[in-house]
């Protein structure tokens, strides 16, 4: 191909570091191997990536899978591959979001995703989607009229429906010949969705290049993701669908009463979030062929009868075979919350699953701005040497940020108290008063409960407190309403607010300064715990594993809260730790890589001053 990289930019010039990213990203497809790519936001990595991506792809006869986590995320690729396509690359771009949000059928929203689809299986096979039948049978060239020129995957999802298409299916013809596939998470590391779409498409993963962008969220996406879960409600639902449909069949009737009826026992008891023992509930039954059976009867019948593919016994055999062939990798824990207790057959080291989509696919390029460690994405994800690494503008950032700690406060458990509190509320008000006007203080806790107790002992400043159902798009416009003069935004560590609002106007960030009440540790759950033990086993080091499973999950939230406020090359940030844990040696070496100028404090008037005097220059 002769287009070199350079006449690939739609823009000017390259942006410091982007060069570097490109030529890495096009090396690393031409080898087929693996890389990190870590660039704060703003840095235009995305791009970057795509050029090198694409040109590499295009050469070798591949395709490249973009993996967004969401579906706003999903938008940057595909305006950048667009630009590149107007410098001369001809680019074919399908996108997917979640197939049932695609659906046109009006039934699909009352269904939860594993019934949707299997309903929509159903309908294909049985010839009843006029919508997939319409696909199937267009000419190319009535595709290519909607698909050949759409800036926005909602238009054109709008404009399919509109002509009587179902949008999944004819992306999915359309993306049997794209060059360029943007798509979320599961099409790529839910077993069973990878297959039928892959198939679908006639690829294989050794086709594919793989960019997976947000990569600091992968282990906990898909430790949730290769989960299991096992309500009571169930099981007790399981019971009725067996009475009504499973009598005819006496022997497994009693059979799978039985079972039931020990699940239904063993979940009633349960109090307390713990790990449990997974041979006390392998030894509540014998057979799970015979319950596999049983479970096709009903839902035949069930279907038959009631026309739903809903069927609980269905999902109480999933659970007890992945129970069954879950290895140590997967810890078992009870948890009884308000909607009544359940089981949780939780995935601790996703490893065991993902590396080989690792392994298969042609290339896997990871985008982060803040990147776990190399070695860590190798034990829990399955990542497997060599993996080769690109890290770019971290130094001109790091002149960007001022980072303060506050010794006379910390989030330990054990120390939480109202005075703690009230202290934490002081240090905000100090950075508040310091700030610009129409500006944004950013405040990240640990907790919504200790957020709550920050909140309530706030004196004088503008606040908006994300609680559990906080909305990021409202967000944005109740900051905007609130800013002629500044305002504090109270967000949860790892929490929607902190992932996903974007302020930024004018090309800046508007969150000039960021306060750290108190150091994200995650709780130590049974799911935590469970991961130090996995990792200890590993690398026989208690250190190294309390890093794995504490340290480091504490400082991927950190750097992606204070990463909220650097969004352009010309924003500065003033940052405040309220935390002493944060003077710990390790801690304090990941401070220094975040910026040149790391300083203690304990008192407010001396914060106030600083931070006045960092961003009066910004
Ligand atoms: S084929 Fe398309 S329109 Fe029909 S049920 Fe499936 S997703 Fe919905």
């Amino acid at each position: 191909m002769k287009v070199s990289l350079e006449e690939l930019l739609p823009y000017g010039s390259w942006r410091t570091g982007q060069k570097e990213i490109a030529v890495k990203v096009y090396d690393t497809v031409k080898k087929g191997s693996k890389l990190l790519v870590e660039a704060p936001t703003g840095a235009g990595k995305t791009l970057a990536t795509l050029i090198g991506a694409l040109k590499g792809a295009k050469e070798e006869g591949l395709k490249v899978f973009f993996l967004a986590r969401t579906k706003n995320q999903a938008l940057t690729p595909l305006k950048e591959a667009f630009n590149i396509a107007r410098k001369g690359l001809p680019l074919r771009v399908a996108v997917f979001r979640s197939k049932k949000e695609m659906c046109v059928r009006n039934e699909a929203k009352m269904l939860n995703y594993e019934e949707f689809i299997e309903y929509c299986n159903f309908l294909k096979k049985e010839e009843l989607c006029k919508y997939f039948s319409k696909v199937m049978t267009a000419e190319e060239a009535e595709l290519s009229s909607i698909l050949g020129g759409y800036e926005s995957p909602l238009e054109a999802i709008k404009e399919l429906r509109s002509h009587g298409y179902c949008p999944y299916e004819a992306f999915r013809r359309w993306g049997a010949k794209a060059d360029l596939i943007i798509g979320s998470y599961p099409y790529i590391f839910n077993e069973s969705i990878r297959e039928a779409f892959l198939n679908s498409l006639d690829v294989r993963l050794r086709d594919l290049i793989l960019i997976i962008d947000e990569a600091h969220n992968l282990y906990d996406y898909l430790s949730e993701a290769y989960s299991e879960t096992l309500p009571l409600a169930y099981v007790k639902r399981a019971k009725k669908e067996a009475k009504k449909y499973l009598k005819e069949e006496y022997e497994l009737y009693v059979q799978v009463m039985e079972t039931l009826t020990g699940l239904e026992r063993y979940l009633s008891k349960l109090r307390v979030r713990q790990e449990v023992s997974k041979s006390q509930v392998l030894a509540l039954y014998s057979d799970v062929k015979a319950i596999e059976e049983a479970s096709r009867l009903v839902a035949l019948r069930k279907r038959e009868v009631e026309g739903t593919p809903l069927c609980y016994l269905k999902r109480v055999v999933r659970f007890l075979k992945a129970l069954e062939s879950g290895g140590k990798e997967y810890l078992l824990i009870s948890s009884p919350n308000e909607v009544g207790p359940k089981l949780t057959l939780q995935c601790v080291l996703p490893s065991v699953k993902s590396s080989e989509i690792f392994e298969n696919s042609r290339s896997v390029i990871l985008m982060s701005a803040t990147m776990p460690p190399k070695d860590f994405l190798i034990r829990t994800i399955g990542i497997e040497e060599p993996v080769d690494e690109v890290r770019v503008n971290i130094e001109a950032v790091k002149r960007r940020r001022l980072i303060l700690i506050a010794t006379d406060v910390t989030s330990r458990y054990k120390e939480r108290e109202e005075s703690v509190y009230r202290r934490m509320a002081e240090y905000v008000t100090s950075c508040y008063d310091a700030l610009p006007s129409s500006s944004v203080l950013l405040v990240v806790a640990p907790s919504y409960e200790l957020l709550a107790s920050i909140s309530r002992n706030l004196r004088g400043v503008e606040v908006i407190e994300e609680d559990e159902s906080t909305k990021i798009e409202e967000v944005r416009s109740r900051v905007l309403s609130k800013l002629e003069n500044k305002v504090v935004l109270l967000a949860v560590a790892g929490g929607k607010m902190v992932e996903g609002v974007e302020l930024v106007e004018e090309a800046r960030s508007l969150i000039r300064g960021v306060v750290i009440a108190g150091l994200p540790y995650p709780e130590p759950s049974p799911k935590v715990l469970g991961l130090k033990r996995l990792l200890e086993e590993e690398v026989k080091s208690g250190r190294e594993a309390w890093e794995g499973a504490f340290l480091i999950p504490m400082l991927i939230r950190v750097k992606q809260a204070i990463g909220r406020a650097i969004r352009s090359e010309e924003d500065r940030a003033a940052i405040l730790i309220l935390d002493r844990r944060a003077l710990d040696k390790r801690v304090m070496k990941e401070l220094r890589e975040l910026s040149e100028k790391v300083m203690t404090v304990n008192d407010l008037v001396r914060v106030k001053n600083v931070f006045k005097t960092f961003l009066g220059g910004a």
